[in-house]
């Protein structure tokens, strides 16, 4: 057996935005002209698609982080493999947005031209910014009343303190977007709107718009000859960088997380989706391109480094559990190094357990692949692990590494749950079981106080969905208590409190903030208060500095 595609073609990538901004469609989209996913709304109803879980469907939230393999033709005619990682947009799971951003290459952030850059947009910003991820902009919505692109990319600046790179420009806006211009090429790409948008054309620039069109150019331009000083030097002596040239240097420029190239277009109308595909594979990384990965060899605590390729020792993370209506439990995992066969032994290093890798699969947004051999750069879905869990590493047995730890943080919130019948208690001790196991961030212990049950998570919301999850998957019925924040601060010596609380939701926080006054009579000694957590999202004023 021999890879189908080479390391250096793989673009391992994630998509992310704020709730609402067009995630789902945008996928659906990228799945439909990859050729996947045979008609557009397709995405939103079957159990084969990345959306896969009811409750996804009827909250409207991504909360899963699976994968799906696809493949895109590059404008050089050679098909590259794309692995879209998905990466969940509600402030409560930002835990599963830094796993799954912890083995993706590279990213799309998608904005809402009419919204521009959100809170939560920010947040998985910081996120990505933390493990200096290779971010590309997508203005989406272009389409939409009040789309404002030029206003994003301020915002790109402002709020995300980002650079951005303009390599698009729209032609027209809300109902009269046409298409986007691709400063690069100099072409207006204008789609036709009879046949789902799968066809465009390439046109001259519209001549009113020529002016604004070479302005951009030249900032863009100058922005990427920067990243090379004989390209430069040749520049500032009048000498124009070819177009491959230009690519390349965005490119470089991209994966160096020096500057986020910025497109637009409406994944709803059809426009500025292949496009963008085009961009991952001009300016994404492969998996040859980011830093190898660190480990720690178990036996002596050295630093170990596996570089993406075959001939390097298996070594891979597990980064999600979920459960497949069809084949069961399965946990994706990505390879950073070595070959992997089914069949074969592999060590769980942290959990210090053997795993047999009975059946392999990879997920197409239609349909599940079983493969033979998996190869380093690919994510695959492994059937049949007993004890690995979010985070854990598998490698071969005789090479054994422990890959970069996920750290978890402790939940904040906690309710009390007693199944309400006997039949209920058996099944809700495996369903917390289960759950506990797929999710870090999930957390079961008993109370000491009254024997009950108690269960803690990120967020309301977070346990909401456990909670609706054991009744549907596990068919639990229970009662539910009143949610309570999961720890308590003793204060000893403050009259007045105004006390931000930080909550860790994997680096990024989630704030909540008390202020409350005590008698200073009160004040003694051990003396303790319970704060509240103030809703499930973060409003402005509970972040420092903005007030
Ligand atoms: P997600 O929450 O980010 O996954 O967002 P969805 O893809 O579910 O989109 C949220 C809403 O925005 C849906 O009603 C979509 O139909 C709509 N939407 C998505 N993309 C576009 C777009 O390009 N233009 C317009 N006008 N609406 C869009």
């Amino acid at each position: 057996m021999a890879r189908d595609y080479k390391i250096e073609d793989y673009r391992n990538f994630g998509i992310m935005a704020h709730i609402d901004a067009g995630k789902t469609t945008t996928t659906e989209r990228i799945l439909f002209y990859t050729g996947k996913s045979h008609k557009i709304g397709e995405v939103h109803d079957g159990a084969a698609t990345m959306d896969w879980m009811a409750q996804e469907q009827e909250r409207g939230i991504t909360i899963t982080s699976a994968a799906t393999t696809t493949f895109w033709e590059g404008r050089d005619g050679k098909k590259r493999r794309f692995n879209i990682i998905d990466t969940p947009g509600h402030v409560d799971f930002t835990i599963e947005v830094e796993r799954s951003l912890r083995v993706l290459d590279g990213a799309i952030a998608l904005l809402d031209a009419n919204a521009g850059v959100e809170p939560q947009t920010e947040t998985v910003w910081r996120q990505a910014d933390k493990y200096q991820v290779p971010r590309m902009i997508f203005v989406n919505k272009m389409d939409k009343t009040g789309a404002d692109f030029f206003r994003c990319v301020e915002m790109i600046k402002s709020r995300l303190g980002a650079r951005p790179i303009v390599v698009q420009l729209p032609i027209g806006a809300e109902t009269e977007l046409k298409g986007v211009i691709d400063l690069i090429e100099m072409k207006a790409l204008v789609w036709r709107d009879e046949n789902l948008g799968a066809q465009w054309d390439i046109l001259d620039i519209p001549a009113d718009m020529l002016a604004q069109a070479e302005e951009y150019r030249e900032a863009m331009v100058e922005a990427a000859v920067e990243l090379d000083e004989g390209a430069m030097e040749r520049y500032l002596e009048g000498e124009m960088p070819s177009n491959d040239e230009i690519r390349k240097l965005i490119r470089k420029g991209t994966c160096d997380v020096w500057f986020t190239p910025v497109l637009c277009g409406s994944a709803f109308k059809n426009k500025g989706v292949q496009p963008l595909l085009d961009a991952v594979v001009d300016f994404l990384p492969s998996p040859v391109e980011v830093k190898p990965i660190k480990g720690i060899d178990p036996k002596n605590e050295a630093e170990v480094v596996r570089k993406s390729s075959d001939d390097e020792p298996l070594s891979m993370l597990a980064f999600k559990i979920m459960n497949d209506p069809f084949v069961g439990s399965l946990t994706f995992a990505r390879i950073y190094s070595g070959v992997l066969t089914k069949g074969t032994s592999l060590q769980n290093t942290v959990k210090e357990k053997k795993e047999r890798i009975g059946r392999m699969l990879q997920m197409h947004s239609n349909s599940r692949e079983d493969i033979e051999e998996a190869y380093a750069g690919d994510i695959v879905a492994l059937a049949g692990l007993k004890d690995t869990t979010t985070g854990d590493t598998l490698c071969d047995p005789l090479k054994p590494v422990i890959l970069e730890r996920m750290e978890f943080p402790d939940p904040v919130i906690e309710i009390a749950i007693e199944p309400k019948t006997k039949a209920d208690q058996e099944k809700m001790g495996l369903a917390l079981n289960r759950l506990a196991a797929e999710d870090p961030s999930f957390r079961v212990k008993t109370d000491e106080e009254s024997g009950q049950t108690i269960i803690a998570g990120m967020g309301e919301l977070h346990l909401d969905i456990l909670v609706d999850r054991m009744k549907r998957e596990f068919k639990v019925e229970a009662n539910i208590g009143a949610p309570q924040v999961a720890y308590r601060e003793t204060i000893t010596r403050m009259a007045e409190v105004d006390y931000t609380h930080k909550k860790q939701t994997g680096g990024t926080g989630q704030f909540a903030r008390v202020k409350m006054t005590f008698e200073p009579a009160e004040i003694g000694e051990g003396f303790s208060f319970e704060s509240k957590i103030v809703g499930g999202a973060v409003p402005k004023e509970y972040i420092p500095g903005v007030q």
